[in-house]
């Protein structure tokens, strides 16, 4: 039987389903073998072997460094438990980090890699979502073991008939010489609002703002929702980067969207347009906006967005 590995950063007790949805998905490519650049306990090993895990593979003597060097351990360690198991794929999270592992294991071993999978097959095909959701493609890697990184809540687990006794087996890995070094962290400043991806409501502002994000701020605050914005308001320097909206920005899906002084370019709808309900604040009747929106409210933002916020605040008291 041919293996499989499944990165996980970290190990809960109990596991988290994230990581047994990362579990099944291996387990379509073989004996899944878990690789882990963290400890992993003996209870959390046993669980592991109840999920059907056949091997977990650390470094010796993990945990006691703090790996500061831009995921190169975490991908040497991989590249090693490759070329030891010789597994026929590597599974991680579609997580920031997972993606840069993948994506340096890729070229470390010329190999294939695919992100943002929704479903792999037996024999390799994996299911890839595009475009904002809007599409799905299949693809198959043509050079070396298939990398992917796998969405979240896209494949279902079952646990195995039988469990396994998995081994554990502790690997030296050589932590290489970082390229660039850690200077400094910062805590990003907490704003209070939801997340901008897992908000309900997400209130957006773009040019139309014209500098001015507090109409925006105070609405989305009555409505307990997160700011989101368009490039042309983040390029401006009027609002931070991480809350752009958009092909080159954060894909958003809530309930509620509401998009003031945005005119709808393409690579904007690309981050919000499977929103659940869109509303739409622009002063110019013939924007794109209101092609896609479910209400449209033709105005200027600065009287339609504080008379909004005022209501919703007077029903709330
Ligand atoms: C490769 C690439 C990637 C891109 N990625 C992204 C992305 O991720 N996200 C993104 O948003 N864009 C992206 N863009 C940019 C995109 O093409 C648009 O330029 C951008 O979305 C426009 O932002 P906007 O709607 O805020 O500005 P505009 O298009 O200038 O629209 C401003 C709107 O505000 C209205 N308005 C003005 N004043 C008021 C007022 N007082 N009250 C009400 N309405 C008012 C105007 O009528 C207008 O409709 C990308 C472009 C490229 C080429």
């Amino acid at each position: 039987m041919a293996f499989s590995l499944v990165y996980l950063d970290s190990i809960s007790s109990p596991l988290s389903g994230a990581s047994l949805e990362l579990i099944a998905a291996g387990r379509r490519l073989g004996d899944p073998v878990v690789v882990s650049a963290q400890p992993v306990s003996d209870e959390s090993v046993a669980e592991l072997g109840a999920a059907g895990v056949s091997g977990v593979v650390v470094p010796e003597n993990a945990g006691t460094e703090a790996h500061t060097n831009f995921l190169t351990f975490e991908t040497q360690l991989l590249a090693i438990a490759l070329s030891e198991t010789e597994a026929s794929g590597v599974v991680l999270p579609n997580s920031l980090n997972g993606k840069e592992i993948a994506a340096r294991l890729g070229v470390k071993l010329n190999a294939g890699v695919v992100t943002d999978a929704v479903d792999i097959a037996e024999d390799g095909t994996v299911t890839k979502s595009v475009l904002a959701g809007a599409y799905t493609t299949q693809a198959r890697v043509t050079e070396g073991p298939l990398i992917v990184t796998l969405k979240a809540n896209s494949v279902e687990y079952t646990a195995p008939a039988a469990a396994e006794e998995p081994d554990l087996l502790e690997i030296p890995v050589e932590d290489p010489a970082p390229g660039a070094r850690v200077v400094e962290v910062r805590e990003k400043a907490v704003s209070g609002r939801p997340d901008l991806t897992a908000a309900r409501i997400v209130v957006s502002g773009g040019r139309g703002v014209d500098g001015d994000f507090t109409p925006v701020e105070d609405l989305a605050d009555a409505l307990g929702a997160a700011v989101g914005a368009s490039r042309a308001a983040v390029d401006a320097g009027w609002i931070n980067h991480d809350l752009q909206v958009g092909q080159t920005g954060k894909t958003v899906a809530p309930q509620l969207y509401i998009a003031a002084g945005i005119s709808g370019a393409i690579q904007h709808k690309a981050g919000m347009q499977t929103s659940r309900v869109i509303v739409a604040v622009n002063d110019d009747p013939d924007s794109p906006i209101f092609e896609i929106a479910d209400l449209g409210i033709v105005g200027d933002l600065k009287n339609v967005l504080p008379q909004a916020a005022a209501e919703l605040r007077k029903r709330n008291d």
